[in-house]
């Protein structure tokens, strides 16, 4: 694609993730693919069906209005599913062209290249309905570092257990931002825990689940869905957080407790802990809560690094050329901080571009590649724990004090104060922000906020305190 395009397809990127936030962006606009540019129309993909209509309900005109401050003509913007997995033709240098760019932008190996050993556990695993599994996310290739030691041995020991064996904890809840390596570790347990014969592993996207599960209503066998689900020894869930609509979390919620109450093992990977997940009933939340809950941070340096070198070693094992310097493996380690997904495609954009000019990799193509993969340093993730303690401190209150029923003048301001923060700081619902603060109604939220921002517009020394604890909680970590 033409470089004024990718460079337009940035800007529009870029518009997007201030326009709805670091966190809406990487939950749906991370995996979104610019396909072609016409004149008045731009087509687009993401990965799955569930994206797309997801996005075509909420974010169309968002998306649209991004591309028309780029390019005023364009009226119309269409999404498509990506196919998972396209064939590959006998190489000829176009064939070798598609196949380059396709790894560029599919972020995956051509399909022949797959290990044949995993065919019979996927094929399995698809005949039990499970969503499909990427054959190199396995432990073997996973890098341990400080931030996911703890869920890496959780995720090992689940995946070792045996039929029978009494269950330690469970389920197992591993939660981590985007590209901190949920699905891999996910994907290892199910990898690991089905090549035996004698367990079956199930993994689902919290979006397979959905749909199986509708799609098993409205062909009235849901019963026959909940009995394959029984058989299951080790479910493993991801991206719970995208668990949508009422009946469904009913259902996720018998599902849950039939398994757990038959002692059999689930395993689930969200975008927040159980407390955030606004949407589930507090029942389910304590559930999930109640087994071990486990937090993979970001992504240290050193993890990065090796990271990078694993997936080097990767490719290398299919294209014997390529090989990236260290001090090239240094540069992006230190630049690309934010996720494994831009790592390993910052690998498979030098891969392509050293396959398709026949030349080394040097420091200045990595540069010049992966330009757009580096982001000015995430705004830190406030904590409404966090809020409450900071304003505590600073109106000499305790932070019981707030979340009491006291209303006094000296807690009923603070009080409000760090509702307010709560607020515009972060993601929050008014509905969740109220529970934080001892069990609130939404409406006392509202008020709280409305009547902070109506004060900060004339009391002078308010909004100084105000701006001063905003600052506090962003400088603060
Ligand atoms: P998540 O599901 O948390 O969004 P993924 O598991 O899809 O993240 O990880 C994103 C990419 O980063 C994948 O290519 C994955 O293999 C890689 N990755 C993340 N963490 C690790 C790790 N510890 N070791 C090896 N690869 C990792
Ligand atoms: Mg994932």
């Amino acid at each position: 694609m033409a470089s004024i395009e990718q460079d337009r397809w940035s800007r529009v990127k870029g518009r997007l993730r201030s326009s709805v936030g670091e966190d809406v962006y990487s939950s749906w606009f991370a995996r979104m693919d610019l396909e072609s540019v016409q004149s008045e129309s731009v087509q687009m993909s993401v990965p799955t069906r569930f994206l797309k209509s997801w996005i075509q309900a909420h974010y169309a005109e968002r998306v649209l209005s991004c591309w028309q401050a780029e390019m005023p003509d364009v009226h119309r913007v269409d999404l498509t599913v990506r196919t998972a997995m396209r064939a590959v033709a006998p190489a000829k240098d176009a064939a070798v062209a598609a196949d380059a760019k396709r790894l560029e932008r599919d972020n995956r190996p051509p399909s022949e290249l797959r290990a044949t050993a995993t065919a019979p556990v996927s094929a399995n695993h698809e005949a039990l309905g499970g969503s499909p599994l990427d054959p190199r996310l396995t432990f073997a290739s996973f890098v341990l570092g400080k931030s996911n030691t703890l869920a890496h041995a959780a995720a090992r020991q689940v995946a070792e257990g045996r039929r029978g064996d009494p269950v330690m904890f469970n389920p197992l809840y591993i939660h981590a931002g985007v590209g901190l390596g949920k699905t891999h570790l996910l994907q290892a347990v199910t990898w690991a825990g089905n090549s035996g014969t004698e367990r079956k592993v199930l993994y689902l996207t919290a979006e397979k689940f959905m749909y199986g599960f509708v799609a098993a209503l409205k062909t009235q066998t849901a019963l026959a869905f909940k009995e394959a689900l029984r058989g299951i020894d080790v479910l493993v869930i991801d991206d719970l957080q995208f668990l949508q609509g009422k009946s469904t979390q009913a259902e996720f919620c018998h599902t849950l407790n039939a398994l757990i109450d038959a002692g059999r093992q689930v395993v689930i990977a969200a975008d927040r802990p159980p407390s955030d997940l606004e949407s589930l009933d507090d029942r389910v939340r304590s559930r999930l809560a109640g087994g071990l809950v486990v937090e993979m941070g970001s992504l240290g340096e050193d993890l990065r690094l090796g990271i990078l070198k694993s997936r080097v070693a990767a490719a290398r094992a299919h294209h014997a050329t390529f090989d990236v310097p260290a001090p090239v493996l240094d540069y992006l380690a230190k630049a690309i901080t934010h996720n494994g997904r831009d790592l390993e495609g910052a690998v498979n954009r030098l891969l392509a571009h050293s396959k398709l000019n026949a030349t080394n990799v040097t420091l200045e193509m990595a540069e010049r590649e992966v330009r757009d993969l580096i982001r000015p340093q995430d705004p830190k993730r406030i904590k409404i724990e966090d809020i409450q303690r900071v304003v505590a401190r600073q109106y000499n209150v305790s932070r019981s004090d707030l979340l009491s029923s006291r209303r006094t003048a000296n807690v009923v301001r603070p009080r409000q104060v760090a509702m307010y923060l709560a607020k515009t700081l972060t993601l929050r619902s008014l509905p969740e922000i109220g529970r934080r603060f001892g069990g609130r109604d939404h409406t006392t939220v509202l008020h709280a906020v409305r009547k902070i921002e109506a004060l900060v517009g004339k009391d002078i020394a308010l909004n100084d305190e105000v701006e001063g604890l905003k600052r506090q909680l962003q400088d603060q970590g």
